[in-house]
């Protein structure tokens, strides 16, 4: 079966999955990451694993990339499940805690597909919601600052309502994502069940794609690369980063937080700088020779954006510990490994090439040589 955008609609093979075998402490949970395989989610799959739970990632690797999940493969606590969380989920066993990541983040990712978009997070929501319910098991809604569109109150709180256009093409995101957080209290005041909602501000890190289209990562390939860094408008609407170690254990301390909290609770790093700002600093971190480049600012493109972190302050004692510089050196040296690693890997099968061609040519010679 092919989504809109024909790429291949990936179901579960449930029956593959068996039971995971348990961890041997009481204490231990089992915990689906939906959109494991992602850039967050792979983090939080790590960072699960780590502390001895059992861990079943599911994800359809539309943005998902199994090179991020692959040290995690041979693990005997992790399983992946390749699927679609568009399509309702079975799977045996007891399950404890349910994370749903699962929706491409990136406007680049989820403009490409926005139908597909909006039932990621729609049906996506509700099947996630579906498990939980039916394993009596937590379940947490990633969901995001875009709930708050293009704000007209700042700093942002989760008392803001928002201010979302809901016809443009970052809706199918924003609106579908609000839609969640409905379904998710709708099914808390039907069924009781124990839900925690995160509105996750900008996050960068590593295990972001090399194409993802977001800022960071667009701004740090660039730089490494000495290519222009391309600023949308004239970089004076600002955004706030929180480095993605930080963002996971604000997601599990949510999680684990006291059964009656639900939230919404925001989850980002209250440093708020300009695009002009993090594009001098990563040209500066990266000792890069680009130049700026200024491109026409994408529709819709709120103007400013600072999480309100008091709810999560005293809910969950959470608040980032990694400042910009640090997080941009782990940023940079990740994309400087894989971008240049791949470069060398390709010239390695030049010479690989040219070698076996000059060792073809070899052998042509010497069959030749009788005649
Ligand atoms: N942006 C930019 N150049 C890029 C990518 C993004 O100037 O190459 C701007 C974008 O217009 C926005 C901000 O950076 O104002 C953050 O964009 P991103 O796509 O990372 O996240 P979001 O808009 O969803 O917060």
């Amino acid at each position: 079966m092919k989504t809109e955008n024909g790429r291949q609609n990936l179901v579960a093979n449930v029956s593959g999955v068996r039971s995971l075998p348990k961890a041997g402490h009481h204490s231990k949970k089992t915990v689906v990451v939906a959109g494991g395989a992602g850039f967050i989610g792979s983090h939080l799959c790590d960072r699960l694993v780590q502390k001895g739970c059992d861990v079943i990632c599911l994800d359809n690797l539309y943005t998902g990339d199994m090179s991020n999940i692959r040290p995690l493969l041979n693990h005997p606590r992790f399983r992946f499940v390749q699927h679609d969380v568009r399509t309702p989920v079975v799977l045996p066993g007891p399950i404890d805690r349910v994370y749903n990541l699962a929706c491409a983040a990136s406007p680049r990712h989820y403009q490409s597909d926005p139908v597909g978009t909006m039932m990621t997070c729609t049906l996506g929501a509700r099947h996630m919601l579906d498990l939980a319910c039916e394993k009596s098991a937590r379940v947490l809604q990633a969901s995001t600052s875009e709930v708050y569109g293009d704000p007209e109150v700042h700093p942002q709180s989760e008392d803001y309502l928002g201010h979302v256009n809901p016809i443009g093409p970052r809706a199918c995101y924003d609106e579908g994502k609000r839609a969640a957080e409905t379904l998710f209290f709708d099914y808390r005041r039907l069924y009781n069940i124990p839900i925690k909602v995160a509105r996750i501000f900008n996050t960068y890190g590593p295990r972001m794609l090399e194409d993802d289209g977001r800022v960071v990562s667009n701004f740090v390939v660039q730089a490494l690369r000495d290519e222009p860094i391309t600023i949308y408008g004239d970089g004076t609407q600002t955004r706030s980063f929180c480095f993605v170690d930080d963002l996971v254990s604000g997601l599990e301390l949510l999680m684990e937080s006291d059964e009656e909290f639900a939230g919404p609770c925001n989850l980002g790093n209250p440093h708020e700088v300009t695009i002009r700002e993090i594009a001098e600093r990563v040209v500066s971190a990266a000792g890069s020779k680009s130049a700026v480049r200024h491109m026409p600012l994408p529709q819709d493109d709120p103007k400013r954006r600072r999480p309100l972190i008091d709810r999560a302050l005293t809910r969950l004692g959470w608040r980032p510990t990694i400042d910009l510089d640090r997080g941009l050196k782990e940023t940079i040296g990740y994309f400087c490994l894989k971008i240049f690693s791949s470069i060398a890997v390709s010239e390695l099968s030049q010479v690989q090439l040219a070698t076996r061609k000059s060792k073809q040519n070899t052998v042509l010679q010497i069959k030749r040589k009788p005649e």
